[in-house]
């Protein structure tokens, strides 16, 4: 993974011309005046943990466990949102932590966490380090140091049960790679978030992620039937039956924890058999609010496409959801609808009628097919559009149908108010009964602190969703940057169920300082 920015360099992409041209005359984008950041010249705080705290943490994990060079430090410092790669590519790695500890199994994760709240030593769990809402940024006022515990050792597959239809996963196993366990038993998460190249199961559930196949496969949390938790008071392990009327369910308390009650030490997930058949295509639907009510009655009265996803009229226009062929898009709203596994074509035939009844136009396969190809590569789009001086950030929100129109004009018109005249396109990508996802994409001229800017943006965005009364995350989840926004929304008595929670299972507030609550 590029340190500074998405996935594998040698897959980084040159902006076509068209686009700076657009850029340019669109938004006067120009490009940076500063060279970004080598990775030698990042600056740290001094590693602050003494060598007496390091042996000890390598008598638990193992020698050449414990990393503390400067490398291992940058690439654990931040997770992934624009103003993480802004801040990197300026040299600015305040987050490190001071050493990097991979545990090898449950064991020795809650040995990790037992020494380090008799020490003071703040915790963040690191997954596939992903996260776009600050949620690895850690907190070390008050701490004797901070470390990152990074779970890429536990990568086992450790059971599958092919009667029930679940599978036993340690936490850090990135997302191909479970598919890849996976399909030897011709079995699938169906879980296709767009970080699915880098993320991992135990980020999955800590975030609360919603794949791309959500409308088929359901949310990550969704998949999720048991879940062992090691904390500095003991373990939990929960989730015994598929469903259960013995009290709360305590494993909602850890989904979308984010490492701040405890770190997911292995998860049952609920599988599905893989699709022996997948198709997606496009259609074309006159505008947005016609588009919104095909969406609403696929996901009321059925039948209900594995992939479904709207664009409105300005993320159509762009092309953004083929990013291999941006600048090239059309008019109208474009809908990608994907089939996969039972009666792909029964379902498609009768998801046609529902589309074409509001107005939907066909346009065939090519256009699902480049969805599906493209689907990854968005990421890498983004780092050529940093460098070529343009800020690109996307934020999410959900509500129910009724206050969906509202919402959408809420977040666009304060994006608008709070950065002049930036390009602000939004598509609606996870459907449910009651109401959808609404995730916006944000493309602007750097000003020169664009992490000033768009923490402006972002604010007046946040306000707009919880005044407008979508929730502050549909799945990127809370971290840091969401924390005032999520208290506005849970309430003072909520924000007090979850500190008192915290206080429970981390007396110490060694996990996760300064995420969710
Ligand atoms: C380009 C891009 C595209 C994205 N697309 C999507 C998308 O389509 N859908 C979506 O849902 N999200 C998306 N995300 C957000 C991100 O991928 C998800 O939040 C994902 O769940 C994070 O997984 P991870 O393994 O990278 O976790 P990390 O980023 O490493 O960690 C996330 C949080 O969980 C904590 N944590 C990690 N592992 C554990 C554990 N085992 N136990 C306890 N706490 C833990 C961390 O401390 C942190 O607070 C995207 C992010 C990027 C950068």
């Amino acid at each position: 993974m590029l340190w500074s920015g998405w996935g594998d360099p040698a897959k980084a992409r040159e902006l076509p011309e068209q686009v700076r041209r657009l850029l340019h005359d669109l938004l006067g984008v120009r490009a940076p005046a500063v060279p970004a950041a080598g990775l030698e010249s990042v600056r740290m705080p001094p590693a602050a943990l003494e060598p007496r705290l390091l042996d000890a943490l390598a008598g638990l994990v193992g020698d050449g466990h414990v990393l503390t060079t400067h490398e291992a430090r940058v690439r654990h410092a931040r997770g992934k949102s624009t103003p993480d790669l802004l801040r990197m590519r300026a040299g600015d790695g305040a987050g490190a932590p001071d050493a990097v500890v991979l545990p090898g199994g449950h064991h020795e994760v809650a040995q990790v966490l037992r020494l380090c709240a008799a020490e003071r030593i703040a915790v963040v769990p690191f997954g596939g380090g992903t996260s776009v809402v600050g949620g690895l940024t850690a907190a070390r006022d008050g701490f004797a140091g901070v470390i990152s515990l990074d779970l890429g050792r536990m990568d086992r597959l450790v059971e599958v049960d092919a009667e029930s239809m679940t599978a036993v996963f340690e936490p850090g196993v990135p997302a191909p790679e479970a598919e890849r366990l996976l399909a030897a038993h011709g079995l699938t998460l169906g879980h296709f978030p767009q970080s699915f190249e880098y993320a991992t199961l135990g980020g999955f559930a800590a975030a609360r992620s919603s794949g791309q196949a959500s409308a088929g496969y359901g949310r990550f949390d969704d998949m999720v039937t048991g879940l062992t938790v090691a904390t500095p008071e003991g373990d939990l392990d929960l989730g015994r039956a598929p469903k259960s009327a013995a009290g709360p369910d305590l494993r909602q308390l850890v989904l979308g924890s984010e490492g701040a009650f405890g770190v997911i030490t292995s998860l049952r997930l609920r599988v599905r058999r893989a699709p022996a058949e997948k198709v997606y295509e496009g259609w074309r639907l006159p505008g947005f609010a016609a588009g919104t009510a095909a969406l609403r009655a696929l996901a009321q009265d059925g039948p209900l496409p594995t992939v479904l996803r709207l664009s409105d009229e300005t993320e159509t226009m762009i092309g953004l959801a083929r990013p291999d062929r941006i600048g090239g898009g059309e008019a109208g709203c474009l809908v990608i609808a994907g089939y996969e596994g039972a009666s792909v074509s029964a379902r498609r035939e009768a998801a046609a009628a529902v589309l074409s009844g509001h107005g939907g136009v066909p346009l065939g396969e090519e256009p699902g097919q480049g969805w599906a190809h493209g689907r990854f590569s968005a990421p890498y789009l983004r780092d050529s559009l940093l460098a070529a001086g343009a800020t690109v950030e996307t934020l999410e929100t959900a509500g129910f149908w009724a206050d969906l129109p509202r919402l959408y004009d809420a977040v666009r018109l304060a994006l608008l108010g709070a950065l002049g005249s930036p390009l602000v396109m939004c598509h609606i990508s996870h459907v449910y009964e009651t109401g959808a996802s609404l995730y916006f994409t944000v493309v602007t001229a750097q000003e020169d602190d664009p992490v000033a800017q768009w923490e402006r943006a972002k604010e007046a965005a946040n306000t707009a969703i919880v005044e407008a009364g979508g929730t502050i995350s549909h799945h990127h989840g809370v971290g840091r940057d969401h924390r005032a926004a999520y208290a506005a929304e849970i309430g003072p008595l909520g924000v007090a169920i979850l500190r008192a929670v915290k206080d429970r299972v981390d007396p110490r507030g060694v996990l996760n300082p300064g995420a969710l609550v």
